[in-house]
């Protein structure tokens, strides 16, 4: 008996890696909030466990427990087993899309965000409307409703600016060249981060990288992928696949977006995605894999690196941003405490999960204030978005930027 279809349900064997040490619970998010068993990991691997040998539907409480998964993947840094939380969950995900009939109103939120979130050509157009929410006081309104609501969440987490640079479709390489760089643009990240992109593009190419810019497709699916939306992403997918074919490297400056990359050799299960999967790497990591070419100047700044999980736990890319930025001569880079807790944001879950997302949030802005920093670097979008929110509502709203963003400012490109 199994509640799975048979489309790639989670593997019996990754289950059973699971010993049930609970060495996973303190850095799980949601079991540091509420101390349930089944919102943590060891717990949704019992209700994974259930689905595929015990079932034969998906109740309304496994969903429940899943769906307040941050994904975050924290649970797979901490394991000393080896787990594979990740492939669990995204092979879970897409079954409860398939197979649970979701309410109409959580059909239409996602909806909504798919229709908006993965498309530039909307986000550009939505874009200085946001804007002009928030300077008449769109986050203050938000702030002024419950934690739970949903439009409190959208109202408090809305950008005020949006980038205006464009990244053109060639950067060539200064001095001798090291190779051609496909640079993801992403959606949000090209219509509210532009300038982190044309950043990123001005970095790697005074690094010696020609880089083209891969704006199409319009989305690599990350945020699809994660929701368990898989067949629209996996579309998404094989164009990205079939654009970057000619690029010696893939580059992602966004966590999530990268973390998704990784995993399309394993999702598409072909060749191709494989090789491209193979070339895949945040801007921070190929960077600091090299000798820097182009001299720092010095830069007077106190720097939290705030990790996101998609790129520390999911890519296990910790190290290299901190190096990169101690190539810096003046920064000083401070750690905040409880650097594997996520800040709540992770994909649509700050919307669709508001009141997690919010506690954490907070959490993140005290742990990260504490340290007395002048700035925060922070290697994805949506973190940014939510640090930026629970920053300003502690009443001290520091600045946060892209570590490649200082890097710029420090080269002068
Ligand atoms: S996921 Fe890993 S750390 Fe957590 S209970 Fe299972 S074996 Fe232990
Ligand atoms: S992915 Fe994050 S929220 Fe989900 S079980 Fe693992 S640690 Fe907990």
């Amino acid at each position: 008996m199994t509640a799975f279809d048979a489309h790639r349900p989670p593997a019996a064997e990754d289950l059973d890696t699971c010993v049930h040490c609970g060495f996973c619970l303190p850095t799980c998010p949601t079991y540091v909030l509420w101390g349930e068993e089944m919102d943590s990991p060891r717990g949704r691997i019992v209700l994974m466990d259930a689905a595929l040998r015990e079932a034969d539907v998906l109740s309304d409480a496994m969903v429940t427990h899943w769906d307040r998964c941050l994904g975050c993947m924290a649970c797979v840094t901490a394991c000393p087993s080896g787990v594979r939380y990740d492939r669990l969950l995204e092979d879970t995900r897409p079954q409860v899309e398939r197979n649970h009939p979701r309410t109409r109103r959580e059909r239409l939120a996602r909806r909504a965000a798919f229709a908006t979130l993965t498309r530039p050509d909307r986000l550009r157009v939505l874009a200085p409307l946001a804007g002009a929410a928030a300077r008449l006081g769109a986050r203050r309104l938000g702030r002024a409703l419950s934690d739970s609501s949903r439009l409190g969440a959208v109202l408090r987490l809305t950008p005020e600016r949006h980038g205006r640079a464009r990244v053109p479709s060639l950067t060539p390489a200064r001095g001798e060249m090291r190779g051609r760089a496909g640079l993801l643009l992403g959606c949000v990240q090209r219509t509210f981060f532009a300038d982190v992109n044309a950043a990123t593009a001005d970095v790697l190419a005074a690094e010696g990288w020609d880089v083209v810019a891969l704006d199409r497709p319009r989305c690599c699916g990350a945020l699809m992928l994660h929701a368990g939306a898989e067949p629209e992403a996996l579309a998404l997918a094989r164009e990205l696949v079939a654009a970057a074919e000619d690029c010696d490297v893939v580059v992602a400056n966004a966590a999530g977006c990268g973390s998704a990359l990784r995993d399309y050799g394993r999702l598409l299960d072909d060749e191709r995605a494989a090789a491209f999967s193979a070339k895949v790497r945040d801007a921070t990591e190929l960077l600091a894999a090299d000798k820097p070419r182009s001299p720092r100047g010095r830069t007077e700044l106190r720097v939290a690196y705030h990790d996101a999980c998609h790129l520390a736990h999911a890519q296990g890319v910790r190290a290299e941003p901190r190096a990169l930025l101690a190539q810096i001569p003046g920064v000083e880079l401070v750690e905040p405490d409880e650097w594997e807790l996520c800040c709540g944001s992770a994909g649509l879950y700050n919307v669709l999960q508001p009141e997690a997302a919010a506690a954490l949030g907070r959490r993140k802005a005290a742990n990260l204030l504490a340290t007395g920093a002048d700035v925060i670097a922070a290697a994805n979008p949506g973190c940014a978005l939510q640090l930026q929110t629970y920053l300003e509502e502690a009443g001290r709203p520091l600045p946060i930027v892209h570590p490649l963003e200082l890097v710029r400012a420090s080269i002068g490109a």
